[in-house]
């Protein structure tokens, strides 16, 4: 298991918001999706609903948009969504890499 996860996990911003996290007693694992196929597609679609539940989406998203590429799913994004968010304000998202 995981020893880190979106609520526990320390970061460069305070994270106060994550006391209301609806992933608090979720499986951190459920977070961290392994992989591209279809259990993992599975795992990301079970971990975006607990966020679409969460009260603070927002700030969770915000956390993960302001410090740069973490893993795992924050705010309802995957890791690679995020990605392409960060590349899009940049202006950058026609060297965006495939699959990404
Ligand atoms: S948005 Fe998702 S990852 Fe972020 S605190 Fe809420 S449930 Fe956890």
């Amino acid at each position: 298991m995981r020893t880190s996860d979106p609520v526990r996990e320390e970061g460069r911003m305070p994270m106060e918001w994550r006391r209301d996290a609806a992933c608090r007693n979720q499986d951190p694992e459920l977070f961290f999706p392994i992989g591209t196929g279809d259990a993992s597609g599975l795992q990301v679609k079970a971990a975006k609903a607990v966020c679409h539940r969460c009260p603070v989406i927002a700030s969770c998203l915000a956390w993960a948009t302001a410090n740069g590429p973490v893993a795992g799913i924050w705010g309802g994004t995957t890791e690679g969504e995020r990605a392409s968010v960060r590349r899009r304000r940049l202006g950058l998202a026609a060297t965006a890499p495939a699959g990404a």
